[in-house]
């Protein structure tokens, strides 16, 4: 048996339901504008603190792509590495007259390879033809620089400088410089012909000179949602084949995640045992920037055959399902944080570590650094947050069905949790500490039913929500594209064992 046997990928344009919609990219022509497009990038970039990869994974790691019987790709499966000047497509010249809305480029992005040269800027068709005079410089913010410091430091005028200021955009898009940032300037002698300053993943502020001062234009980055396939099967672990696969960490993980109710990916793996999912890669300029959601993925473990789907219902809850519309979810997490080991059980006649005494020891306690994140261990509500004695700083949530979990010694709480306020499971509502009686750091954890303490380790756990009833049609429909396209990636790998 080899180890991964055969993995396909396979790219295309997709429309599915549950991608976000493509916004338009709308000038505004003003702080307000740019403030929202900012927003609206930030929005669109769910993984926004995630690494960005640059090198298309399959290319890195040599998969074969398969032609699936699906539509059609018309991508190239690698894109061109960013380059320092990315393709730009203007979106709307301005000049100075603020508050004009000009509707942007309705389409999404032009799928054209970025062969453009490095450097120069690569005039649209419907662009002024700006003939590339003048040098390009690539001036990097330095600590302390201010951009009057900036423009002397490189030889460039600064009454170039006073005269872009004068535009609103430049006076906003320049307004906040921080060490490390570019700004590309294409310059005769001290003269600045064009100024250039990324401002998000998605858009570029450009200031081009004209006879009678400069014009502020917005270039548009758009970023798009193509559905990927991938699959494998495992010789050894599920990281090690995902990733022979050309699937990044972050997706591994993800995958991990949603089956982590059903297998448990350290004790249950066998050689033989498959993955295979359906996920959107986040793409930009031909470029593959980075992984998206898993949108539909299965599993077969020792021949058992679990599938997951992600839907999001109208009131936006996103959480994976069976296709019968199960949630792969329990109500309750075992374990409220990561990176944690027990250490102290639950028992009934514990010796008390500080008071020496025998006292039960109602909760289990996880040993974490200070800081560690704490995770609600279901959906509730906050019923208590603040100092509660031995506990020190505590947190209790109510939840449905009669249970109360307690969190005690945090260091802090976290903003987003206050009294009073509903949390979702596996958000942090605090953090790790050695607050009230602990003798270092660690988590006290304690699981309520009716008012009875129960072992959170053993303790049977109901199963989060199924789609709820009104949903359901929805559900199915939205399902109905996800489950054929397992199945077709699936019966690939069958006809090609
Ligand atoms: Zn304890």
């Amino acid at each position: 048996m080899g180890r991964v046997k055969s993995a396909l990928r396979h790219d295309y344009k997709h429309g599915l339901s549950s991608a976000r919609p493509r916004r338009p990219v709308v000038w505004f022509g003003a702080a307000g504008g740019l403030l929202l497009a900012g927003m609206i990038a930030v929005w669109l970039t769910s993984d926004k603190d995630a690494e960005v990869e640059a090198t298309p994974a399959a290319a890195a790691t040599g998969v074969t792509r398969i032609e699936l019987a699906l539509p059609p790709s018309s991508q190239p499966a690698d894109g061109p590495l960013p380059t320092a000047a990315p393709d730009k497509q203007p979106i709307a010249a301005t000049s100075p007259p603020a508050g004009k809305t000009t509707p942007a480029q309705a389409s999404p992005a032009p799928v054209v390879a970025a062969a453009a040269a490095s450097a120069a800027v690569t005039p649209d068709i419907d662009a002024e033809p700006a003939a590339p005079v003048g040098e390009l410089m690539r001036v990097t913010v330095k600590s302390g620089d201010t951009l009057d410091r900036l423009f002397r430091r490189n030889g460039l005028s600064v009454a170039d400088l006073a005269l872009m200021l004068r535009l609103k955009e430049a006076r906003n898009g320049l307004a906040k410089i921080l060490p490390g940032d570019n700004i590309e300037i294409r310059h005769e002698q001290a003269t600045v012909l064009e100024l250039s300053r990324r401002m998000s993943e998605e858009l570029t502020l450009n200031l081009v000179r004209h006879d009678d001062g400069y014009k502020a234009e917005f270039l548009a980055h758009p970023v798009e949602r193509r559905v990927a396939y991938a699959q494998g099967k495992i010789a050894t672990s599920l990281f090690e084949a995902g990733t022979e696969s050309g699937l990044s960490q972050t997706l591994v993980m993800n995958l991990a995640g949603i089956f982590a109710w059903d297998v448990d990916f350290a004790l249950d793996i066998r050689s033989g045992d498959s993955f295979a999912l359906v996920y959107e890669e986040i793409w930009q300029d031909d470029v593959r920037l980075r992984d998206g959601e898993i949108l539909a993925t299965e599993f077969v473990n020792q021949g058992r055959k679990v599938r997951a789907l992600r839907y999001q219902d109208p009131d936006g809850r996103v959480d994976y399902y069976t296709p019968e519309g199960l949630s792969m979810r329990k109500a309750f997490l075992r374990t409220p944080v990561d990176f944690a080991r027990v250490s102290s059980n639950f028992n009934p006649n514990r010796l008390h570590p500080v008071l020496k005494t025998r006292r039960p020891h109602r909760g289990v306690d996880y040993a974490a650094r200070t800081g560690t994140p704490i995770k609600a261990a279901g959906d509730g509500k906050v019923i208590f947050r603040g100092r509660n004695g031995g506990y020190g700083n505590c947190v209790i949530l109510q939840h449905g069905g009669n249970i109360t979990t307690l969190y005690a010694h945090m260091s802090r709480y976290d903003k987003n949790a206050p009294l009073g306020k509903r949390v979702r499971q596996g958000q942090v509502i605090g953090y790790v500490g050695a607050t009230g009686l602990a003798t270092a750091a660690h988590l006290h954890y304690e699981y309520r039913l009716n008012g009875v303490h129960r072992n959170p380790r053993t303790v049977p756990l109901p199963d989060a929500e199924p789609i709820p009833k009104q949903y359901r049609a929805m559900f199915e429909e939205a399902s109905q594209p996800l489950i054929a396209q397992l199945d077709a990636i699936t019966q690939t790998r069958l006809a090609a064992r």
